[in-house]
């Protein structure tokens, strides 16, 4: 038996980069996987397929999870496909990075929407279900950046500093229930979301991470999948940094 046999989750945005990776590491423990994207379906199907190929069980669902409307069918997917969900990654993300004074309204709350407000729709349709059958992992993806906040970043830093505080809160409402909800706040990460970042910024960065280097994506997936298992069964209101010592 696998850590997460019989475990139904949902990883959003588990199409690319960290979501990916996530959403394989539990299906390699034995977790039924629901891959959410929002655009590019090509990439959640290979996920889904790669899933499938090593003899777990996944399938794709597109949902823009900033929305009510998109957040409740992605939950309703799982219950209504596989009866249940136990498990809960609020993974999807995006940046619209500027500094203040050159940062639009709309750049500031397509942020908090995409990251925050996702978290907090998924969570509360899940949360639902997940007290029926009093069990369940909440795991929140949040960033140094809304521990440490960084330059450029007002709007994503709020948005992950106010993931940390959703998910202390929610820990404390759901705890008699048998529902444990965490936060993994990786440092940085070669994806997408940070490819582009200048050598400058990025050769600084390697001088001031005590482990010399940046998080792989197979970091961050080992603390998420430590969370949704039941090793951490008497952790919640956690906020787990995965970034090299960067932030201590
Ligand atoms: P990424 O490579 O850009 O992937 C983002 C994922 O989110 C994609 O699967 C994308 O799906 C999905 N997504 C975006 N908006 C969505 C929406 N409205 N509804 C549903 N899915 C949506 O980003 P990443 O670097 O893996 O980041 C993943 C998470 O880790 C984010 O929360 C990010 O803030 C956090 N994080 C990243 C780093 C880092 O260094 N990379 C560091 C700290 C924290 P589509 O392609 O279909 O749009």
């Amino acid at each position: 038996m696998t850590a997460l046999a019989e475990r139904i989750a949902i990883v959003t945005g588990g199409s690319r980069g960290i979501g990916r990776g996530i959403a394989l590491e539990l299906a390699r423990q034995g977790a039924t996987v629901i891959v959410n994207y929002n655009s590019n379906s090509s990439a959640a199907d290979e996920v889904v397929d790669l899933i499938k190929a090593a003899g777990s069980q996944a399938m794709a669902f597109k949902a823009d999870v900033s929305t009510e409307e998109g957040a409740n069918d992605l939950i309703k997917a799982a219950t209504d496909t596989y009866g249940k969900l136990d498990i809960l990654v609020n993974n999807a993300g995006t940046t619209r990075d500027n500094l203040i004074m050159m940062m639009k309204p709309e750049e500031f709350d397509t942020v908090i929407q995409t990251n925050l407000r996702s978290t907090w729709l998924c969570s509360k349709a899940a949360v639902r279900t997940m007290m029926r059958k009093r069990y369940g992992r909440i795991i929140n993806v949040t960033s140094i950046s809304g521990i440490m906040g960084n330059a450029g970043q007002t709007n994503y830093s709020a948005s992950k500093a106010g993931i940390i505080g959703f998910t202390k809160s929610l820990a404390r409402e759901v705890a008699s229930r048998s529902i444990t909800v965490n936060a993994v706040a990786p440092g940085f990460v070669l994806t997408d979301l940070t490819k582009d970042l200048p050598a400058e910024i990025t050769d600084q960065l390697n001088k001031n991470i005590p482990l010399g280097r940046w998080g792989t994506i197979e970091d961050v997936a080992h603390a998420v999948q430590f969370l949704a298992s039941e090793h951490s069964s008497y952790i919640t209101g956690h906020v787990l940094v995965v970034d090299g010592g960067l932030a201590m």
